[in-house]
């Protein structure tokens, strides 16, 4: 008999459910992480009394009910809406493309005068896309064109993007600029998810609900001892790096990173929002977060004398830092594919979550994910 029904390795939202949901069912699990905490890139710290999201900002948002109410059940949500600034050379625009996005850019005043903006902007993209027989879009470029047209694309895609991803728009997958909402009302709300919000009192509170008197272990890599590791389950559940567990043997995947730098900052409010994006190249930072407008609801966080800002600054990944977000262009699909030659023939070990899927899910992606397992 082993000690445990599973081993999961790693304490992200992917592990945390996993571990929930098998402990309601009697299954003996044992959480570890490498990180010093628990709970992935949801992870919060307290500083100066505010919840700092210390692996980048989270919102939870989603349109469906089981997932919502799973969340709810473990902590309350507040009811934070994102909606965040784009800064371009000092001029500011609402987020995502909206009706408030075409008036601040182009003065027009109703959907049809901001639709007919859009059919004469992208109109070049579309004649070059006929001349060369092209039907779909085929990379973000092309389809940001489509969507939005040139002025949009030029001054609040096409250098937040390309700091982002290090990439050039015309080699990254179309389908990345389609997670932002196009919408032709006067609408800031950055998702079109029925239910949004942030748990009150942080992140780590829905991570300590998850695992709640359940044995975890953290400041322990599974590579290290991976032999030991394999002898105390019947199963793992992995959420690190896919290729990592394989040794890299077809090669290394790759994923971009982020640099956060944070600093306190003796003012009650800095930037009046808790995100605006700085979408022109020559800023080397993505986004600005000053994460105490996470929090204001029900509780006046600018009675808090400080503010707690993180500037991110979107990096390459290498070796000791952390993968975040996977590159899903083609050279790294074709190599994922072999590894999901491997992934799909083991019986013992199951593979979750951004990492080991090598997939850009959202929370409530991942939840859902865990749902349909069980
Ligand atoms: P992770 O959180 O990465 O957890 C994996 C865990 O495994 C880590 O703790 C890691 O330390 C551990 N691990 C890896 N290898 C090993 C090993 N060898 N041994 C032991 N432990 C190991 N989603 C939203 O819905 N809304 C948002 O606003 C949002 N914002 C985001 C912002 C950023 C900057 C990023 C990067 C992501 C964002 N996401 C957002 C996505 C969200 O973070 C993911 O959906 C979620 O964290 C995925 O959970 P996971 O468990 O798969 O991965
Ligand atoms: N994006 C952009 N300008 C912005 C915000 C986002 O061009 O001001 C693009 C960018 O390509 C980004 C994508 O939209 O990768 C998805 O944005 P999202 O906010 O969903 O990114 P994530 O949650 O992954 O950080």
């Amino acid at each position: 008999m082993k000690k445990y029904d599973y081993l999961i390795v790693g304490s992200g939202l992917f592990g945390a459910t996993f571990a929930y949901m098998a402990k309601q069912r009697g299954k003996k699990c044992l959480v570890i992480d490498k990180r010093r905490n628990l709970g992935g890139n949801l992870y919060c710290e307290n500083i100066e009394g505010i919840n700092v999201h210390k692996y980048g900002a989270h919102i939870f948002h989603t349109s469906n009910k089981k997932v919502w109410d799973f969340v709810n059940s473990i902590v309350e949500f507040n009811r934070y809406t994102n909606s965040p600034i784009a800064n371009f050379r000092d001029e500011l625009y609402s987020l995502p493309f909206n009706m408030n996005t075409f008036y601040q850019i182009w003065g027009v005043k109703t959907p049809k005068e901001a639709k007919e903006k859009i059919e004469e902007q992208r109109y070049d993209v579309l004649q070059k896309m006929k001349a060369e027989g092209v039907l779909a879009p085929r990379n973000l470029e092309e389809q940001a064109l489509l969507l939005v047209g040139k002025d949009i694309y030029n001054k609040l895609i096409k250098g937040y993007t390309e700091k982002q991803w290090g990439r050039p728009c015309v080699e990254l997958p179309a389908f990345i600029i389609k997670r932002l909402p196009i919408r032709f009302t006067f609408d800031n709300n950055y998702f079109s998810d029925r239910y949004q919000g942030v748990p009150i009192g942080g992140y780590n509170e829905l991570i300590g609900g998850l695992l709640k008197n359940i044995e975890t272990k953290v400041d322990t890599d599974f590579f290290v001892d991976r032999t030991y590791w394999e002898s105390v389950s019947d199963k793992i559940v992995f959420t690190g790096k896919v290729d990592e567990f394989y040794n890299y043997c077809f090669g290394k995947l790759e994923y971009r990173s982020v640099r956060f730098e944070e600093e306190i900052l003796n003012t009650a409010n800095y930037q009046g929002n808790a995100v605006v994006n700085f979408t022109d190249i020559d800023i080397p930072y993505t986004r600005i977060i000053e994460h105490k407008h996470f929090e204001n609801f029900g509780q006046d966080v600018y009675n808090i004398r400080n503010t707690v800002i993180s500037k991110e600054y979107p990096i390459e990944w290498k070796e000791g830092i952390e993968p975040f977000y996977p590159i899903n262009d083609e050279k790294n699909m074709k190599l994922y594919n072999l590894y999901k030659e491997l992934v799909d023939k083991e019986t013992s070990v199951l593979f979750g979550g951004r990492l080991a899927e090598y997939k850009y899910y959202d929370m409530h992606q991942i939840i859902d994910k865990v749902f349909s397992l069980f």
